[in-house]
């Protein structure tokens, strides 16, 4: 295949992605048109029977090097409808992973041993990363790459980089269980806006070492009735923490944990709460982010390759390496030019860095492999 033929093609399949977006375990069209394509192209995909997702094998023996793609939209209002969008450029990490089977089929007879290119469903519930790993698709491997288009304001258009630093987020829900009483008579209830208050406080009382960025905070409060005359028994609450790395965000939680404990013990009210949602900090993998630095320098030029970025949004990417110590991961940032920005519904971005993206992570993978042929014979 040619470069341009491989641009041609790549734009295509871009296109069709791009006008047929389905939202988190939704994306039931998506995963039938990869398989069909991908037994087109003879390969055998592995689907699931219970859930959306796929992953292709490619070369000889048991896949110890990995790529995964995520694949769902987002749903949100455009131009005054709501409807399925791709915001977030899953559309473009998909066609970038079909670009690298394609690159990979034509090497596959030289290659050093076997690549699993990986459809993640559900990556923006923070759920798909789970639920692959529960059907054991990353057993195997030694290396996991992934990749994500960058806005403007990170990376300049056609400027690649080796990692992307994505931070830690936790969410709590809650429920104060205090006791009611007549406004007249305090004495007798336990008031459960003053315990969300001491909460408040506690939880402002959280030291962090200065040098690693963490926040936690209260972002709900549900108390009271219609009756302002009522100390309210009852409340609900949300609490949010962001850190940029994973054991920081347990710190944070171990802090949470025992602001909880005092304030109950104060109070004499029972507080129950429950993680809503957790997203791991990225686990950058020394030797992972080398080798998508030199297939960036390969592919791209010295001069196009970038310092890697941090960046306080999430992705579930992350959870591979948080639950499988032994993976060596990175995730290259693509610089297309994405304005006015992820989840946008207007965004929009330069899709020739595609083919670009797709040789970038062939070439990575390749290096993989040959990282682990030679640390295989020592
Ligand atoms: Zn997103
Ligand atoms: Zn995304």
């Amino acid at each position: 295949m040619t470069d341009q033929q491989l641009a041609e093609r790549l734009q295509q399949i871009f296109k069709h992605l791009h006008e047929n977006p389905e939202v988190s375990w939704n994306e039931v069209k998506t995963t039938s048109y990869l398989a069909n394509l991908l037994r087109q192209e003879g390969f055998e995909p592995h689907t699931f029977e219970h859930m959306t997702g796929l992953y292709v094998d490619i070369g000889k023996g048991t896949p110890k090097v990995g790529f995964r793609t995520d694949m769902d939209a987002l749903w949100q209002e455009v131009d005054g409808q709501f409807h399925a969008n791709h915001s977030c450029g899953h559309d473009g990490h998909m066609t970038m992973a079909l670009g690298t089977i394609f690159l990979l089929k034509e090497l596959a007879p030289t290659l050093p041993g076997a690549v699993r290119i990986i459809f993640q469903p559900a990556e923006e519930k923070a759920q798909g990363a789970k639920a692959l790993m529960e059907q054991g698709v990353v057993d195997s491997l030694q290396f996991l790459f992934g990749t994500h288009v960058r806005p403007l304001v990170e990376l300049q258009d056609g400027t690649y980089a080796p990692a992307l630093h994505h931070g830690a987020a936790k969410l709590f829900t809650g429920t104060i269980h205090g006791v009611e009483a007549h406004g007249a008579r305090p004495e007798q209830g336990v008031n459960a806006i003053e315990v969300a208050a001491a909460l408040v406080d506690g939880l402002k009382r959280l030291w962090i070492r200065p040098s690693q960025s963490a926040s936690i905070k209260m972002t709900q409060l549900q108390a009271g009735g219609t009756s302002t005359n009522i100390i309210p028994g009852t409340a609900t609450f949300s609490i949010d923490a962001r850190a940029q790395e994973n054991e920081t965000m347990e710190a944070l939680t171990i802090g949470f944990e025992k602001v909880i404990e005092a304030v109950s013990l104060m109070y004499g009210a029972k507080i129950d709460y429950q993680v809503d949602a957790h997203i791991a900090a990225a686990q950058v993998n020394d030797t992972a982010k080398a080798i998508m630095k030199q297939a960036i320098i390969d592919v791209a030029g010295i001069e196009n390759c970038t310092p890697e970025v941090v960046t306080p949004g999430g992705e579930d990417f992350h959870f591979y390496a948080y639950s499988n110590p032994q993976l060596q991961t990175t995730m290259l940032g693509l610089g297309c030019g994405v304005t006015p920005g992820l989840h946008h519904p207007q965004m929009t971005f330069n899709t020739d860095r595609l083919p670009t993206g797709a040789e970038i992570i062939t070439r990575a993978l390749v290096l993989a492999l040959q990282q682990v042929e030679r640390s295989e014979k020592k």
